[in-house]
């Protein structure tokens, strides 16, 4: 968290410009930096979970309130037959393997900054393989210590 604020702060700094974007959550009240196009709005919720967390609760309130239309009931009795019968639905929309590691709209606020930042536009999938890159960096560098340790460990005996 500290660590964040740091990065946030140098930012903020280096690009004076990006100020205008600064953001409060109104559910956390964490600071994020926010596309220029909703600068000075305080209704937002950040990226890191608040904003998730509340399209999610939006959605089961919608399909709650149509469930409880007759429309909805009987929708909803011919999707309990249909999963009875034969089990529709586990397998229709297989999961994005690489996207699933990291919390929804994490990658897409990643990326907004990162364009923001460098001043071009900076695609998810661009973020996705950076990730990828410093996931990979970072499992290289345990193995190297694992190995090293392990060579100690049979230079000096248990
Ligand atoms: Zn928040």
């Amino acid at each position: 968290m500290k660590q964040y604020y740091v990065v946030l702060r140098s930012v903020l700094r280096s690009r004076p410009h990006l100020r205008r974007g600064l953001s409060r959550c109104r559910h956390c009240r964490i600071f994020f930096l926010t596309h220029p196009r909703n600068a000075g709005r305080r209704d937002l919720r950040c990226p890191f979970g608040c904003r998730e967390a509340y399209r999610k609760r939006r959605s089961t309130e919608r399909s709650v309130a149509y469930y409880a239309t007759a429309e909805g009931k009987t929708k909803k009795k011919m999707q309990n037959g249909k999963r009875v019968r034969g089990g529709v639905g586990a397998d229709a929309n297989p999961p994005v393997p690489e996207a699933q590691q990291f919390p929804a709209g994490m990658v897409g606020y990643v990326a907004m900054v990162a364009s923001l930042i460098e001043g071009r536009r900076v695609s998810e999938t661009e973020i996705l393989q950076m990730l990828a890159w410093a996931m990979r960096q970072h499992s290289m560098a345990r193995r190297r210590r694992m190995d090293y340790v392990v060579a100690q460990l049979h230079k000096h005996g248990p």
